[in-house]
């Protein structure tokens, strides 16, 4: 699999892309070439174009969630015209109207609206998407520390329900040295996701981990001292935090694991 980040908060000095508070992740497995969220704004299309990475080849679109940093960029694809006959994968919570603190924070597309346009299959089970990729679906919550927050409204034909991002979910790549885990948020915390990926996937290895992680502390809480702790009984060999992860936290992770820097451009391979 090669993953090269399309979207991130991070910019590299000396590539000249452009960053924004977002995540897009462009995925080339041997039989589909996937992406993975489509970051806020047009960026994943101007930045794909500069590390030539031909857009129209994407017949997959997986979304981690529904908050518009993953999810804004659909709009931008759709006026280039490229949705139209995709396949979109997501949980069916993805397309809810969200909003908090009076602001709408959803997707920009309704469910309806996209099934005009694309595909749409929206899951709460596993299901494969290539050779070696799969979908996770809705987390479990197995962990204590990471009980499930609230972030603003959900709506939906009249309904109104405190959103919990229950949708929020994560790709898996299965490979020879164990399990890739590809995050968007990590809303649904992301002990919680390793350990699913690793019950559906049959494979206790963690070779990596890329995407946010949703550790936004200043200082050291239990719950960042029990991820770590946890990360460290894992044995994970690559950690890639990023989006969601704020430089003290990192800072402490690195302490215990050594983790790498994410920025767009950035590629990684795994086999
Ligand atoms: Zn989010
Ligand atoms: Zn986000």
């Amino acid at each position: 699999m090669k993953l090269t980040v399309l979207v991130d908060n991070y910019t590299n000095i000396d590539e000249y892309y452009l960053g924004e508070p977002g995540v897009s992740y462009y995925i080339e497995d041997t039989d589909a070439t996937v992406l993975f969220d489509t970051g806020y704004s047009d960026i994943l299309l101007r930045n794909a174009e500069a590390l030539h990475k031909e857009m129209t080849r994407v017949s997959k679109i997986v979304i981690s969630h529904g908050h518009d940093d993953h999810t804004r960029g659909l709009k931008f694809m759709q006026q280039e015209g490229l949705l139209t006959g995709k396949e979109i994968i997501a949980h069916p919570d993805t397309f809810w109207k969200k909003e908090s603190d009076g602001l709408s924070i959803g997707a920009p597309f309704s469910e309806e609206e996209l099934c005009k346009i694309t595909k749409l299959t929206l899951v709460r089970e596993p299901i494969k998407i290539s050779e070696h990729l799969t979908y996770l679906a809705e987390i479990p919550q197995v962990n204590a520390f990471e009980k499930r927050k609230i972030i603003g409204k959900m709506r939906k034909n009249g309904v109104e329900q405190d959103d919990y991002v229950k949708e929020d979910s994560a790709l898996v790549y299965k490979g020879t040295r164990g399990l890739t885990i590809i995050t968007g948020c990590s809303h649904s915390g992301i002990c919680n996701i390793i350990e699913y990926a690793k019950k559906v996937c049959g494979d206790d290895r963690i070779e990596g981990i890329i995407g946010g992680f949703h550790l936004l502390e200043t200082t050291m809480t239990p719950r960042l001292q029990e991820t770590i702790a946890y990360f460290q009984k894992n044995h994970i060999q690559n950690l890639s935090p990023c989006h969601c992860v704020s430089f003290e936290a990192k800072a402490y992770i690195h302490q215990a694991i050594p983790i790498h820097t994410v920025g767009v451009g950035m590629q990684m391979e795994v086999i």
